[in-house]
Parts: C-alpha cells; sequence; structure tokens
C-alpha cells in the first residue's frame, strides 16, 4: 500500500546572513534562528520534522544546501529567513537549482521593539524587514514559486499557515512517487475521465498505469478464507449490519464475497507499490460484485480512488488524504449527482454509486445489500451514511489539452434536510458558496469534472499551497466569487498559463 514506512520526512530551516557582521553577531544570529526553528519545530500537526541548518553566508554554501535538498528524499520542503541582511546575489545559483518546495518566512527574533533600549548593535541584528525584501526581489527575479509568510512565530495565524503549506508539500512529495493501478480503462465515451498520463507523469510525478480485471479477478479468489472471516468480523464491530448480511443471514455469502474482494485489492495494491486504484463497471471481468465496501473501506485506510477509470480524481485523493493526515474531518471521492433548487435553500447532492469514504460520515455507518442496475453483477455489499455537517471544500482536476486545472469550491456540508429512507448509498449534503447559481455557472465555464474530491478536513489554502508546488492553476469559487470576475479570471489564466510555459 502507499510508502510502507515512510523515512521521516524533513523541512530544512534555512537562516540567511553575510559575514561581513563579524563571528560573534553570527552566533546570535544561529542562536536566534535555532529559537525561532525550535518554535515551528513544535508546531503540532506539522507532518514533518524541522531540521535547522547552520546559517549560510556565502553563494557556495547555498547552492550545495540547495543541491543537497533536491536530491534528499527525506527533504520535503525548505523554510527560509533573512535574519540579518543577506545580499541575494549569493541566492541565485541556489535558488535557481531548487527543485523543492520554499516557503519564505519574514519573521524576526523579537515581537516588540525596545524602544529604550535601541540602539545600532540592535538595528543590526534585526533587519529581516529589509533583508526578506532583498530576498524577495531575487525570487521575483527568478521566479521561484514559493509561499511568503509574514509574521511573527509566537502568532498562531502564522504557523497555522506554515503547517498548511507543510501539508501541501507532504502531498507534492507523495505525488512525485505515487504509481496508480487503473482496473480497466476509462467509461466508455466519456471526456472528463480521460488525460494526459504522460503528461501527469512529467507534471505531478505520478505514475498511472492500466491492470486486466481479471489479474484482480486471481488475487480475490485465491484470498485467504481466514482473512476474509477476520474481515467480515470487523465489519460486525464497526457497522451496522442489515440482517440478512449477518453470519447466518441469506445474504451473509455476499457480504463474504465483499471482503474477498476488500483482501484481494489490498494484496493487489500493497504487493504493486499502489498508492491508488480505479474500477469500471463497464470491465468487471470476473468479479461477482461491483467494488462498494471494499473501495470505501481502502478510502478510509488513506488510499485514492476514482470510479468509472477516472485517475485524475484518484491522485488527487491520494494527494488530500496525505495532506490531510491526522486532521479531523473526512476526505473523499465524491460525484456531484442532484440538486434541490428549493428557492432560498439551494443544495447539492453529492454521491456515487457505491463509493463514498466512510471517513465523512456523521455516525456509524449502515452495511447493506440493493441490487444496482448498472455493472451487470450481483447485488453490492456497501455502507451507506449521511456526511457530517462543516465547512468543506470540493475539488476536482481537469485536463484541458494543454494543461490541467484544479477547479475547486468552498462549501457547507450540512444535515440533509429530509431523511432518505429509499436511498440505499452513502451521500453528502452540501451548500455550495456563494450561492449555488454562482459556483454551479462558475464551475461549468471552468470545465471542472462531475468527479470531485470533497473534504472536511483540508481548505481551499492547502489548494493553493498544493497547486502553487505543482504549478497548476487553480480557479477557485468561494464566498467572493462573481461569475463575470471568475470568467474573466478564467481568460487572464489562460494567457498566463500559455505564456509562463513559454513556446
Ligand atoms: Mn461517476
Amino acid at each position: 500500500m502507499p510508502s510502507p514506512t515512510p523515512p521521516a520526512q524533513e523541512i530544512w530551516f534555512l537562516t540567511g546572513s553575510q559575514g561581513l557582521y563579524g563571528e560573534e553577531t553570527l552566533q546570535q544570529v544561529a542562536e536566534q534562528s535555532r529559537r525561532i526553528a525550535a518554535v515551528l519545530a513544535d508546531v503540532p500537526g506539522l507532518p514533518a520534522r524541522v531540521v535547522w541548518k547552520p546559517v549560510l553566508t556565502d553563494a557556495g554554501s547555498i547552492r550545495r544546501t540547495c543541491l543537497d535538498a533536491n536530491t534528499d528524499d527525506r527533504c520535503i520542503g525548505l523554510i527560509a529567513w533573512m535574519h540579518t541582511f543577506s545580499p541575494a546575489k549569493m541566492w541565485i545559483a541556489g535558488m535557481d537549482a531548487l527543485r523543492k518546495p520554499l516557503l519564505h518566512l519574514h519573521t524576526q527574533s523579537n515581537v516588540a521593539l525596545p524602544w529604550d533600549t535601541i540602539d545600532m548593535d540592535f538595528m543590526n541584528l534585526n533587519q529581516a524587514a529589509h533583508g526578506d525584501r532583498e530576498f524577495g526581489h531575487v525570487q521575483a527575479r527568478l521566479g521561484v514559486p514559493r509561499k511568503t509568510v509574514a509574521g511573527h512565530v509566537s502568532d498562531p495565524v502564522t504557523t497555522a499557515r506554515v503547517e498548511t503549506w507543510a501539508r501541501a508539500a507532504v502531498a507534492r512529495s507523495e505525488l512525485a512517487t505515487l504509481k496508480v493501478a487503473r482496473f480497466g480503462d476509462n467509461m466508455r465515451d466519456v471526456a472528463v475521465t480521460e488525460g494526459d498520463k504522460v503528461e501527469a507523469q512529467l507534471r505531478l510525478g505520478v505514475s498511472v498505469n492500466t491492470y486486466a480485471v481479471n489479474d484482480l479477478v486471481e488475487v480475490v479468489d485465491s484470498a485467504d478464507e481466514s482473512e476474509v472471516t477476520s474481515l467480515v468480523k470487523e465489519y460486525e464491530d464497526l457497522y451496522d449490519l442489515t440482517p440478512g448480511l449477518r453470519p447466518g443471514g441469506e445474504r451473509h455469502h455476499a457480504l463474504r464475497y465483499a471482503a474477498r474482494i476488500e483482501a484481494g485489492l489490498r494484496t493487489f495494491l500493497e504487493t504493486g507499490g499502489f498508492g491508488a486504484f480505479t474500477t469500471n463497471f463497464e470491465d468487471l471481468g470476473g468479479l461477482r460484485q461491483l467494488p462498494g465496501l471494499a473501495v470505501q473501506r481502502l478510502m478510509a485506510q488513506g488510499l485514492g480512488f476514482g470510479g468509472e477509470g477516472d485517475w485524475k480524481t484518484a491522485v488527487l485523493l491520494r494527494a488530500l488524504k496525505v495532506a490531510a493526515t491526522g486532521l479531523p474531518g473526512g476526505t473523499s471521492f465524491m460525484e456531484d449527482y442532484t440538486y434541490d433548487l428549493t428557492a432560498g435553500q439551494q443544495l447539492v447532492l453529492g454521491a456515487h454509486m457505491l463509493e463514498v469514504c466512510p471517513t465523512l460520515a456523521a455516525a456509524r455507518p449502515r452495511c447493506e445489500i440493493h441490487p444496482l442496475g448498472i455493472g451487470g453483477r450481483e447485488d453490492p455489499v456497501r455502507l451507506v451514511f449521511d456526511a457530517a455537517p462543516g465547512p468543506a471544500v470540493v475539488v476536482g482536476l481537469a485536463d484541458l489539452g494543454d494543461r490541467f486545472r484544479l477547479i475547486a469550491n468552498d462549501v457547507d456540508v450540512v444535515a440533509p434536510p429530509h431523511p432518505l429512507p429509499a436511498l440505499p448509498v452513502a451521500r453528502a449534503v452540501w451548500r455550495p458558496r456563494p450561492d449555488l447559481r454562482t459556483s454551479a455557472e462558475s464551475w461549468l465555464t471552468a470545465g471542472g469534472p462531475h468527479h470531485t474530491v470533497l473534504s472536511t478536513a483540508l481548505t481551499a489554502d492547502h489548494l493553493d499551497d498544493l497547486a502553487e508546488m505543482l504549478r497548476l492553476e487553480l480557479a477557485l469559487v468561494d464566498h467572493t466569487t462573481t461569475a463575470r470576475r471568475f470568467r474573466r479570471e478564467l481568460r487572464w489564466n489562460q494567457a498566463y498559463y500559455r505564456l509562463a510555459r513559454g513556446l
């Protein structure tokens, strides 16, 4: 499965200065920058270790540090701070060579100025206010992708923004080595689930390949009977089993087969080192059920998934699940299914045929079996639940032919206004921001997909940071969006991304 035991990931903390100040000042710089790094290292939820590096005062050591960062798989990104004045021509070679995410932290050692005692020594030691401007200038001139965060590290807003960036950086690092298994191709005639896998490997790092579904069937059929039994026990512990599915029930065999699919899928994915996968109901080979419960449970364990061969959403889901690790809330494959267009209370009902991740569930899921018209196989077992209310983000990845575009919408997941007794699938009901009309019109104008990732764990800020690292467009619909401004933004972006890519 995804990276068995990843090496302890690291964020390198770089401090810029120069030789001009003398040894004593540089020692103070080192001491104070260690303290700043230590505060960051203690930020709860930071997904990597902060590693302090000795103060950099010349072009050679800066370049060497950046090259080392590029080749060290533990390093997911760098934070740089110019405590004093670090003439930025020294940073050109290093910044030009850097291929890891960068956060420019614009901070200083002290919070308040010591107004009564401040002298020129203090001024010379604490001059990030202009040292960081020098650094910002050269980054802008080189076009270095980066996030700039200004503020003291004792301010929770500052550290929260660093954490958000770090979560995006682990997602980016995951993408760099991610392998996706597709069982079959994508659904026939569907446009938006198509895409350029070569371009995806170049831009994102991910490697996407197809496997015959009957290769999976072989592993499913040979799954260990005792493993099936222990999975069924787990289902009894975790979910409310519909009576027919319980041991002794007339459909218990279907639950056992669903467990067999889960065991087989997990073995297949673990053996191949895959972090995400897709299925296609048009190509089930010898599978007796469309995988529902198995997919839901593998998503809950952190794997990426896309229905109907949708590898782009599978990739996105895996990356965002990695970013969300340890955060409250859930992250799932999702599809905009149908609307309630009642004036003044317009809502989206999101679901899929079966595959919604139980990390979204508001309460203990029910495990049920129902017929499914699609796929032409035996009735599939699935988990049924409502998604827990809360702020969320919905995001999709589209291939525009010459590049990828992320489209996202800030939404509020709400409790369904009415029970849904006849709907046998897991679902989420949400109110898009700023309103359904603007959201839907903007999404359609941007060519956003119907398959998405819905996350109540992440925010648009995580997406924004990840998009910057990957140099992807993020078209965001939020509470400030107007359809007209959004349309113009898309046009400007279109021009920008064509120019930015060169000829
Ligand atoms: Mn679908």
